[in-house]
């Protein structure tokens, strides 16, 4: 645990009242069932996210301000209001309805950070339909394998994305029912077999009754990587928003009259759960930039946007830290008054220079795709201990724990004792089910304990403090990518015999994909080849799941039962002890 000093909570530096200022107390008088009555306002006790979010606030004066704000590099900023977001979403169900997919069916979405993501995937929840957005980054065998793994019937994406990454393997995706395209500007021709998304919203009609879904129906479907098989395919339900609701109010103090600016893509659960849902609830605007990262480009949008709160990823921070200070000093933030950040360790210096740079420090939270929702915070209501995630949020309760081989755990008391971070069930945003492997699923809890696979310990003070992960996903970028599926990319190839993924650290990304590769007789391992087999992971996976280098090897190390020992490829690749390798095949 860190030595850093801890930044002291202190009112004056506050820009506004916080939504709590008492940890102990608001734990206490916490309950999952207070804060459900604090949104519903449906009949029947059900629970609709889309309602929730979007028509919930059109009865109110936020009917006329700005929801979501779009910007774009060579466009001009497109606004939509609470009420034409109703309008809109309400149109998209609409067009749901006419094409015969309801409640349950399975929208997926392949868009980058447009309207028309924002619109499908609100609209979509509101028909009751299972939505599950893709990142537009991904190749075309990520996401063959997502639809089909969860059987998608419609796929909303756009003409370049289908040109690009579908068109060619159609096909390979027999569920799909109908495939609709957002236009690119300028382009008048429709690919044969699609459905024009402009043409379909202009002829619906403005009204819809929402789908009164009950809390427990399924709403979402966000893939995650593990380190063997396929993606995991997380569910989660419509009361998923009540944490959402809770979470905003408690980890990102936000508050009716924010700006708020989320950077994560909607293809990850960050870029739904933070990016569409909970600003939404609270009746914020929310900036959403299309573009993808440039200092610059960030700091003129935070000032400019008069961001005032900013939820972003430590990749991205260390991008900033590293373009240097003298950008940022080129602009001012008066108006930010909270930063949070996710998805990777947040080193100290990060959270300092912050302080230094923006004028307020950064505030690390934890979370994962199955959690729907963070769990453990920063929160402006306690001192931050720079290096630590913080504090379990009210409403969560959190242990380092020691599995047992008769799978139950040995909860870990002492402070201080490196264990597994374990998580009480019962928060409204944990994930149902993995998508047909519902072994996996109860795999992931001992008796009321959901196990997280990250490694942690506590301190004595209760703040929580990250160790790694206590498998083999890479963490790139903020991006969990499973080896697995990098090293069947791999394979595909036919001069690759195997391959072995690992992850490995990287000052800016966190850690950086690396592949080990054994080849077939009568290829050679050279330059060339390397090359090619780094072009074909790339264009099979996209530049956000492919590594960044390819070591070939004449043997991969694997365990006697034919597993590939990949901890062992990441400790000779580091120089570390190879730890207990009892298990290790010889080498042939
Ligand atoms: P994902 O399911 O893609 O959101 O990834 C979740 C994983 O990211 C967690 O299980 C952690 O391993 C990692 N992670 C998320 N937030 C943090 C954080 N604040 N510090 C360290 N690791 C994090």
């Amino acid at each position: 645990m860190n030595a850093s000093p801890t930044i002291r909570k202190n009112a004056a530096d506050l820009h506004v009242v916080p939504n709590f200022r008492d940890y102990e107390l608001e734990r206490s008088r916490f309950s999952w069932a207070n804060a459900a009555a604090s949104l519903a306002h449906e009949s029947g006790g059900g629970i609709n996210i889309a309602y929730q979010a979007v028509d919930r606030h059109c009865a109110t004066k936020l009917r006329d301000k700005v929801a979501l704000r779009f910007l774009g590099r060579d466009t001009a900023a497109r606004d939509i209001s609470f009420g034409e977001l109703a309008t809109l979403t309400n149109r998209f169900c609409n067009v749901l309805r006419s094409l015969g997919i309801g409640k349950g069916d399975r929208v997926f979405i392949l868009a980058a950070r447009i309207p028309e993501l924002y619109i499908a995937l609100l609209g979509a929840l509101k028909n009751g339909s299972v939505v599950s957005p893709l990142f537009s980054a991904f190749g075309p065998e990520p996401i063959a394998t997502r639809v089909n793994l969860g059987a998608a019937a419609l796929l909303v994406t756009t003409d370049a994305l289908y040109e690009r990454k579908i068109a060619n393997q159609r096909e390979a995706m027999p569920t799909l029912k109908h495939v609709m395209l957002v236009g690119q500007e300028g382009c008048a021709t429709r690919a044969p077999g699609t459905l024009d998304f402009a043409a379909l919203m202009s002829s619906a009609s403005d009204a819809c009754a929402y789908e009164p879904t009950s809390a427990e129906d399924t709403a979402l479907l966000h893939f995650t990587s593990g380190t063997t098989g396929t993606p995991k395919g997380a569910l989660h339900v419509h009361d998923a928003a009540v944490t959402h609701w809770v979470t905003g109010r408690y980890a990102l103090d936000l508050h009716a009259e924010d700006i708020y600016w989320c950077t994560a893509d909607p293809g990850w659960v960050t870029g739904t759960s933070y990016g569409v849902i909970a600003p939404l609830l609270h009746g914020v605007t929310s900036v959403v930039d299309r573009e993808d990262f440039d200092a610059e480009r960030w700091y003129r949008i935070l000032q400019d946007e008069r961001v005032r709160v900013w939820y972003t990823a430590p990749t991205a921070v260390r991008m900033l830290m590293r373009a240097g200070a003298d950008i940022a000093r080129k602009y001012t933030f008066p108006h930010l008054r909270f930063v949070a950040s996710v998805g990777e360790p947040l080193n100290p210096e990060a959270v300092w220079w912050g302080k230094d740079v923006l004028g307020l420090p950064i505030h690390d939270n934890w979370w994962q795709t199955e959690t729907g929702g963070i769990m453990i915070a920063n929160t402006p209501a306690f001192d931050i201990k720079p290096g630590s995630m913080g504090r379990p949020l009210p409403g969560i309760d959190a242990a380092i724990v020691e599995r047992r081989d008769d799978r139950s755990v040995k909860i870990i008391e002492e402070a201080g004792t490196q264990g597994e971070l374990a998580l009480k069930r019962g928060w409204p945003s944990m994930f149902r089910g993995y998508l047909h492997d519902e072994a996996r699923y109860r795999m992931s809890f001992a008796g009321d304990w959901y196990l997280t696979g990250d490694l942690a310990q506590r301190d004595t003070d209760g703040y929580y403090w990250f160790v790694g992960r206590a498998d083999d996903v890479i963490k790139s970028a903020g991006h969990l990518i499973g080896p697995f599926e990098v090293e069947s990319a791999l394979m595909e190839h036919p001069a690759v015999a195997e391959a072995g993924v690992i992850g490995k650290p990287d000052p800016v990304v966190g850690e950086s994909v690396k592949a080990f590769v054994s080849l077939n007789k009568g290829f050679d391992a050279g330059e060339a080849l390397r090359m090619e087999l780094l072009g074909h992971a790339r264009k099979r996976l996209g530049a956000a799941v492919a590594p960044k280098d390819i070591a070939f090897v004449e043997h991969l190390p694997h365990t006697r039962s034919g597993k590939i020992m990949r901890r062992l490829l990441k400790a000779r690749e580091l120089g570390l002890a190879e730890g207990d390798t009892s298990t290790l095949e010889p080498s042939p």
